[in-house]
């Protein structure tokens, strides 16, 4: 269905919509159609089910699945089988195309412990070996490798820090790449072109970003020649900034309406992720619209003393500059806020430890945040949160 068509599906078929555009005319500018946040869908309940799956929920061909973010909320999104195949259908064609995978590919992954319905570390399906990050730990990375080379898996998909653990794992003890491994699909946070680099030799593979949410599944892949196209069978994307449709290039809130998904209708609805659409005349002859997301998400805000919020970005653009200022690597970053002022910085990194320290607070000084307190914890691996499975490269613990 179009966007058009899904918002009147919507407003016909669902309480929810029925109320949030009460008074709203439905022909009108696209741009003037609300939009709707992670914390509306969660609050609205069943109110958000169209009527029509109302009497399937739970039954055959239903599947359901919670969806947690940074920002606390807990969404139980309701979809069905046939129409998470429809969301996934082109994401296997490109897969297919511009790295020859298909579903029977073996494959490694790791999943989160809670998400997973099994009790193990580890899990063997029929194509799949998964690992909980739970388990990823430096104890174990041996395990871990051993385990993935038997496996024999023909690609691997995984969340960036859990590919730069592994790729350090692996390039550090002089192992040699997976032979079986011909693609690495990254997913589910940001990261950099050095990091890319660095999981793209250690494997000796080919790496693409794909970016998604589990409310609406993919949002856009990556082509070999690095652009980030929009999955237009699966999502209308576009950006917002300042409440009104952003102008070509512009960056903003990408908000994304499902195309899918009829069982629970997502129309206009806030990522909460920042990025901008430009057009591109792409060598894979693709010609759509191309994504780039900006580093952090629209909630990774930083406090100022003046109680003013800024773009947690700024963390990103100070670790670049050191990147490209000293002769080792940053594996890996991560920031937290613990106080106005106050923030503990943990870094993985094999350059010295007081180069790195020298030059961040060099860099700070010149933002926002001159004057603060930061705190070093220098690490071999940054892992996974127990709690959430999740790496964050930034968390503010007074918002
Ligand atoms: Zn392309």
């Amino acid at each position: 269905m179009e966007k058009r068509a899904l918002l009147k599906y919507a407003y016909d078929s669902t309480a929810f919509y029925k109320e949030k555009y009460a008074g709203i005319n439905l022909d009108g500018d696209w741009g003037e159609i609300p939009m709707v946040s992670k914390g509306e869908i969660a609050h609205g309940g069943l109110s958000v089910i169209s009527s029509k799956y109302y009497s399937r929920l739970g039954g055959p061909g239903m599947v359901s699945d919670y969806t947690s973010g940074s920002t606390g909320e807990c969404l139980e999104v309701h979809t069905t089988e046939a129409e998470q195949r429809k969301a996934l259908l082109s994401l296997w064609l490109f897969r297919k195309k511009h790295y020859g995978m298909d579903a029977r590919s073996r494959l490694c992954y790791f999943y989160t412990f809670r998400d997973s319905g099994g009790d193990g570390f580890y899990e063997y399906r029929k194509n799949g070996l998964g690992f909980s990050k739970e388990w990823l730990r430096e104890e174990h990375l041996e395990e871990i490798c051993d385990r993935m080379y038997d496996f024999e898996p023909r690609w691997l998909l995984l969340q960036p820090g859990v590919a730069m653990v592994l790729a350090r794992y692996f390039f550090e003890n002089g192992l040699e790449p997976i032979p079986t491994v011909g693609y690495i699909e990254l997913t589910g946070e940001m990261f950099t072109e050095e990091q890319r680099r660095f999981i793209s030799k250690a494997f000796g593979a080919p790496v693409a970003s794909q970016y998604g949410c589990n409310e609406v599944g993919t949002i856009a892949y990556e082509c070999p020649f690095g652009h980030l196209h929009v999955m237009e069978h699966n999502v209308y994307a576009e950006v917002v900034r300042d409440g009104r449709v952003a102008g070509e290039g512009e960056y903003g809130n990408i908000l994304v309406t499902a195309k899918n998904q009829l069982v629970m209708p997502f129309i206009r609805y806030d990522t909460g992720d920042v990025g901008r659409i430009c057009r591109v005349a792409c060598q894979c002859g693709r010609s759509g619209p191309v994504l780039e997301l900006s580093g952090a998400r629209k909630n990774d805000l930083v406090t100022l003393k003046s109680g003013e919020m800024v773009s947690a970005n700024l963390f990103c653009r100070v670790f670049q500059a050191i990147a490209w200022s000293i002769e080792g690597r940053i594996f890996q970053y991560r920031v937290e806020q613990l106080g106005i002022d106050e923030f503990v910085v943990s870094i993985a990194t094999d350059e010295r430890e007081e180069e790195v320290e020298t030059l961040f607070r060099d860099l700070i000084g010149e933002t926002e945040l001159r004057g603060g307190t930061f705190r070093f914890a220098f690490a071999k691996y940054l892992l996974p949160e127990e709690r959430t499975g999740k790496f964050q490269f930034f968390t503010n613990y007074l918002s």
